[in-house]
């Protein structure tokens, strides 16, 4: 881009540059206030297993009810709270709206729904996290299995001694671990051999073009294959047409989440899209 920059175009950029810095600044300032107004929201985009064709799990995500911009996507405000150091506050806050939303779905007959919490890096890094973690699970009685962190391969890449050890110490305490974009990350997967990890979770990108483009459709060949060889469960993101669906049957994949079943919405919803499919086991 540079290089053939003339003079406007770099005006233009450097204008870019200060309105995101500016927003940055902005979004950053009114993190601590949401969190005191509660203004931020957990979604739910059920899972669906296609062995038992029910719902047993579901992917929280974050939402931020802007009193001014609206409904914000985590893309809006992630990055920011990860850099500002907010991310631990708002993980903290997660994790336990996801814990005491359990309840619901288990007044609600699934008794054994597991919910999959995203964790950044930077939160991982906080020495208590692990304990944190446990002291949430034991506080709310979620049964073991039924709290999974989603981690990415770049995480276990750049935090490695540390993120090995609290993965250890809360697998063995029963929270389960996918590895979430699998296949876009640096990674040697030597991780995959030291962790016990159960879930990858098959990068959209990837499952995008499964019908179209072959190199893909190897790849999220391969992806499912890997887990099955380890003995993990494949969840295939951001599955939107039929056609994709069928491809990942045939090839096996275990579980499918994505926009043809259902968008991320909010919990009493999830619960009755949930309650759609059956019981589940
Ligand atoms: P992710 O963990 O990979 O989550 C999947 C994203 O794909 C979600 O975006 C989801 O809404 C979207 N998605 C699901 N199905 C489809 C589909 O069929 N098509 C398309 N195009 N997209 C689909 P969302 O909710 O905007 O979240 C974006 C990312 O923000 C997440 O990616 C995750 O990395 C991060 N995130 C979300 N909630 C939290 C949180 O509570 N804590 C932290 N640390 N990160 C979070
Ligand atoms: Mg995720
Ligand atoms: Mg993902
Ligand atoms: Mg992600």
């Amino acid at each position: 881009h540079a290089k053939g920059s003339g003079r406007n175009q770099f005006q233009f950029f450097s204008e870019e540059l200060n309105r995101t810095t500016h927003e940055r600044l902005e979004i950053e300032a009114a993190i601590d206030d949401a969190l005191e107004k509660n203004e931020f929201e957990v979604y739910y985009q059920p899972q669906l297993n296609l062995a038992t064709g029910k719902i047993e799990s579901c992917e929280a995500l974050i939402r931020w009810n802007h009193a001014k911009k609206g409904l914000l996507a985590p893309g809006e405000f992630i990055s920011v709270a990860e850099e500002s150091g907010h991310i631990d506050a708002i993980g903290r806050w997660v994790l336990r709206r996801v814990a005491a939303d359990f309840a619901e779905f288990s007044a609600a007959g699934f008794s054994n729904m597991r919910l999959a919490v995203n964790v950044s890096s930077p939160q991982m890094r906080v020495i208590d996290f692990a304990a944190f973690v446990a002291a949430v699970v034991a506080e709310h009685k979620i049964p073991a299995g039924c709290l999974e962190l989603e981690v990415t391969e770049s995480m276990l890449m750049s935090d490695t001694e540390q993120a090995i050890a609290t993965i250890s110490s809360l697998t063995a305490q029963g929270v389960r671990f996918s590895i979430d974009d699998f296949g876009t990350g640096y990674s040697s997967l030597s991780y995959l051999r030291s962790l016990k990890i159960h879930h990858l979770k098959i990068d959209r990108s990837f499952v995008a073009d499964v019908i179209s483009d072959p190199d893909d459709a190897t790849i999220v060949r391969a992806i499912i294959s890997l887990a099955h060889s380890l003995r993990l469960t494949a969840i295939a993101e951001g599955v939107e047409s039929e056609q994709q669906l069928q491809f990942l049957k045939d090839e096996g994949c275990d579980m499918v989440q994505g926009y043809l079943l259902a968008r991320p919405m909010p919990l009493a919803d999830c619960i009755q899209f949930a309650k759609s499919y059956g019981k589940g086991a």
